[in-house]
């Protein structure tokens, strides 16, 4: 875990945030398996995270927040991941979604939307299509030109939280181009499609949105990119993965120490095989939270730098969090890690999401590995 004063940890003066997280991670504990039992969105803790002002807090400095820096929310989001996942993912896509208006939008419109998020309005994203898969940069569907904007007819998929959405940061095709739109929910031309029945992160409710003729207005329109600018879902999604490793072993340790072996009448912590994996586990743990942490350091610096650092630390969080949950599997046992009954059960679910999320493992993977390889 990186220590206070290194140059990659919150700044000092953002502490309280962290502490404030700290807290309310140790409420969405206690909750994260019944959630997932039911399927239900975690309203309660998004609340909870409004009131606590953490929203707000993530917003310039301009439009009424305090600017937290990505080092900050890189935490906060390492610490609800190990609470309940579902709650981190919604909360990322929120953020990501809002910011993302906020910082796109010519200043009148980043304004309302500001005011907005302050307000406790939700805001999902409405990137990914059903053929587009990972590439929700580049969208697939033409919206076209009518009075007062362009319609939308087609279909957004994997729409976290959508269902209480009351803002969709969204993309089309506008005459050839990737052009993103704010859109405010409209259930006379948008239907959410019930889809979401996962193998993990089942309280995140990334439905299906199919629209018809859905106005994409010219006014909520988004200037063209001046480039690739640093965003919280791109840092953001390590650390939901992060926070599954540290809740994975974490649960491993405390089964280790506990469980007692009967021929040996010592502790299953004591097997040299387990202290192997989980040396392994613990050491690349704190190399990807070590770089993530690196990554969000380079995005408070506005760098270039922090795209490809993204996709990093994306592919080292996600393999670290599948593998400390397997290892959580082995280490339970049936009993301990199999069982429904289990948090590593839930755990082993949740952690598999990571990789699968834009930009894929083997996405991330094809572009590291072709820029490195290029002539
Ligand atoms: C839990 C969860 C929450 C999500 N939340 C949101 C959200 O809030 N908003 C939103 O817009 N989207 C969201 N998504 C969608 C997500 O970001 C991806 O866009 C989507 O999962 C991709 O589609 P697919 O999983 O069917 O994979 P596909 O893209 O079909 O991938 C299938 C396989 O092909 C590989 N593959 C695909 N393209 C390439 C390539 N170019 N190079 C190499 N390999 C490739 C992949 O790595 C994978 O192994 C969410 C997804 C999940 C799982």
């Amino acid at each position: 875990m990186i220590t206070a004063g290194h140059p990659f940890a919150p700044p000092a003066h953002e502490q309280a945030w962290i502490d404030t997280a700290v807290e309310l991670a140790a409420s969405f504990t206690e909750t994260a398996g019944a959630y997932d039992e039911s399927g239900e969105l975690p309203l309660a803790n998004l609340q909870a995270l409004h009131r606590s002002g953490l929203d707000t807090a993530l917003l310039p400095v301009e439009y009424g927040g305090s600017s937290l820096s990505y080092r900050s929310f890189g935490q906060i989001v390492r610490l609800l991941g190990a609470a309940c996942p579902s709650t981190a993912c919604i909360w990322v896509m929120h953020i990501g979604a809002a910011a993302g208006l906020v910082t796109r939008s010519a200043p009148d419109v980043a304004r309302f939307y500001a005011a907005e998020l302050i307000a406790g309005r939700r805001f999902c994203n409405a990137l990914s299509e059903p053929t587009g898969g990972n590439l929700f940069l580049m969208p697939l569907q033409h919206a076209q030109p009518v009075p007062g904007g362009f319609a939308l007819t087609g279909a957004k998929r994997f729409a976290s939280g959508c269902e209480i959405a009351d803002h969709f940061l969204i993309n089309a095709l506008v005459d050839d181009r990737a052009t993103f739109f704010g859109l405010a929910a409209d259930p006379s031309s948008m239907r959410y499609i019930p889809i979401w029945d996962t193998m993990g992160l089942r309280a995140s409710r990334s439905q299906l949105i199919e629209f018809t003729g859905t106005l994409l207005r010219s006014d909520r329109r988004c200037p063209p990119s001046s480039g690739p600018h640093p965003n919280h879902i791109g840092a953001g999604l390590a650390f939901l993965s992060l926070g599954i490793a540290d809740a994975a072993l974490a649960a491993l340790v405390s089964h280790a120490r506990r469980r007692v072996i009967p021929t040996t009448g010592r502790p299953l912590a004591d097997m040299q095989w387990l202290r192997f994996d989980a040396a392994d586990v613990h050491s690349r743990l704190e190399a990807a939270g070590m770089y993530s942490h690196h990554m969000c350091w380079l995005a408070d610096q506005n760098s270039p730098e922090f795209i490809p650092a993204t996709m990093r630390a994306k592919q080292l969080a996600n393999q670290i969090a599948v593998d400390a949950a397997q290892l959580a599997v082995r280490v339970g046992g049936a009993s301990a890690g199999y069982l429904r009954s289990s948090p590593i059960e839930r755990l082993f679910r949740d952690a598999q999401a990571g990789g699968l999320m834009a930009y894929s493992v083997e996405v991330c993977k094809d572009t590291i590995g072709a820029s490195l390889l290029a002539e």
